[in-house]
């Protein structure tokens, strides 16, 4: 039942071949014996989930079955869940329960789906490695001794060792692409404003967007489904009507305009990435695309820009965690300074610690002029760059990521080799636009991830091109041997 997509199970459901509850049992007994080795959940709800099983069953007995009624899946352990512990993988959040769902995980809660729990990431979203979890490290299941990419790395590799058929990640720079592209999955970033934030523990705003990780296009537009939509809770939230985002997935490819920036096959990218991208490329080819070289002329610019902006945000966003409302409290604390001090100090890991400094220097009196403001007019740049771009082509296309996943530890200790990581993500977030990764080879067993982007609020036309590719090829098939 693990190897078949939501697509397969939702219809296996339907057709009454096997009940929710069957199947939440199998991911949850898959998760009990092999979890330990990757890491990906830090939080298992077996009992909840059984008892959402048993009520999508019943829905479905009464006639009452949705699209998507009691199939399982995961929410990365940003989003909050009513009654479930929601840690944000922080020492800060290691005991916070959170008392209501984000609008996603209501979302999917009206839909029947089933929660098998939450993954782990890095700690408040901010890494490319998943290894910035107060709960340790996830594994790669391609290659343990690889990282699975972050921030959405236990979403990632859940997906991707079919302990789950599709999890929720958040995308603030890349996390869903990046950790998509490192485990051989496909991960949606949604237009900014299309899925609602409400719930998601806020690292950048302006930047933050959650979307579906799934093994196929298919299961990501069935996901994207449920996610999407307006909510008046989230002023970011557009008023925008869903399509069905199934509907176009069948649609032919000529004619459709590709764009290879050449910003996106540089000097950092290697021969192999290119080859496989480029094999990629030819696909479309052959499904009657046409290709044509384009330029991103900022895209440089991006990881400075991004590298400002986040944090500046981050450190706005995370001053509400002191220790005086809730989260972690430092042990009997002197004074209130004290207080605040040093349960921040305990409770934020380095590499948070790190991007709250850089974001209140970057605020301060004197510096924001030079730093924030030019950060914010580099923004702009870089969406002009991709709405011209956009006059010329239908779509986007390039590397996810500069190399295959990397060894656990091996970029750790230089942030700006790990920031280099995000080089093709990040300015998709800073223009708000949409972008997916699949599936597109492997390089010494570790998958390499295509991205294609499309203009804002074009979800389907991305879907429509990553389903034909899939049509086309097998890489997102493939199952990594330590799952079996
Ligand atoms: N890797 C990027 C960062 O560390 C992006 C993270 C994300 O998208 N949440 O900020």
């Amino acid at each position: 039942m693990h190897n078949k997509t939501i697509a397969e199970l939702a219809k296996g459901l339907a057709d009454g071949d096997f009940s929710s509850v069957e199947l939440t049992r199998h991911f949850l007994g898959r998760i009990d014996a092999l979890d330990s080795q990757y890491n990906s959940f830090i939080t298992v709800t077996p009992e909840q989930a059984l008892a959402q099983a048993k009520a999508a069953d019943e829905t479905r007995a009464s006639g009452h079955a949705k699209a998507l009624t009691g199939v399982p899946m995961a929410h990365k352990d940003i989003f909050c869940t009513n009654g479930v512990l929601t840690t944000c993988a922080s020492k800060m959040l290691a005991n916070f329960v959170a008392p209501y769902d984000a609008t996603v995980v209501s979302n999917f809660n009206h839909a029947g789906m089933v929660s098998l729990g939450k993954t782990n990431m890095d700690e408040f979203a901010m890494g490319s490695s998943n290894e910035n979890s107060y709960f340790g490290a996830v594994k790669n299941p391609w290659d343990l001794k690889a990282v699975p990419g972050g921030s959405s790395g236990g979403s990632a590799a859940a997906v991707a060792a079919r302990l789950a058929p599709g999890a929720t990640g958040t995308d603030t720079g890349g996390s869903i692409r990046q950790p998509a592209a490192f485990c051989g999955i496909t991960g949606l970033k949604p237009t900014y404003g299309r899925v609602s934030r409400w719930g998601m523990v806020a690292y950048a705003s302006s930047l933050d967007q959650g979307g579906p990780m799934a093994r196929t296009a298919e299961d990501c537009a069935l996901m994207l489904n449920e996610m999407a939509g307006f909510d008046p809770k989230d002023s970011t939230s557009l008023k925008k009507s869903v399509p069905d985002y199934t509907e176009g997935l069948d649609q032919p490819l000529s004619g459709l305009r590709i764009g290879l920036p050449k910003e996106y096959f540089g000097k950092e990218l290697s021969a192999e990435m290119s080859d496989a991208i480029m094999a990629s490329v030819k696909e479309f080819e052959k499904l009657g695309a046409t290709i044509q070289e384009i330029s991103l002329p900022n895209t440089m610019l991006a990881i400075p820009s991004y590298y400002i902006i986040a944090p500046a945000e981050a450190s706005s966003n995370l001053s509400r965690f002191d220790g005086v409302r809730y989260g972690y409290r430092c042990e009997n604390p002197e004074n209130l300074e004290d207080l605040y001090k040093r349960s921040r100090g305990e409770g934020f890991g380095k590499e948070v610690q790190r991007r709250i400094l850089v974001g209140t220097y970057a605020l301060s009196e004197g510096y924001y002029d030079a730093y924030y403001r030019k950060a914010q007019r580099i923004r702009r740049l870089i969406q002009q760059d991709f709405l011209n771009a956009f006059n010329e082509v239908d779509l986007i296309m390039g590397p996810t990521t500069p190399t295959p996943a990397f060894d656990l530890g091996s970029n750790s200790d230089d942030p700006v080799q790990m920031y280099m990581e995000d080089i093709y993500t990040l300015a998709v977030n800073l223009a708000g636009l949409p972008g997916i990764s699949v599936p597109a080879g492997q390089i010494n067993g570790r998958p390499v991830g295509l991205q294609i982007l499309a203009g804002h609020f074009k979800e389907s036309q991305l879907l429509n091109a990553a389903h034909q590719f899939q049509k086309a090829t097998n890489w997102h098939q493939l199952a990594p041997s330590s799952g079996e």
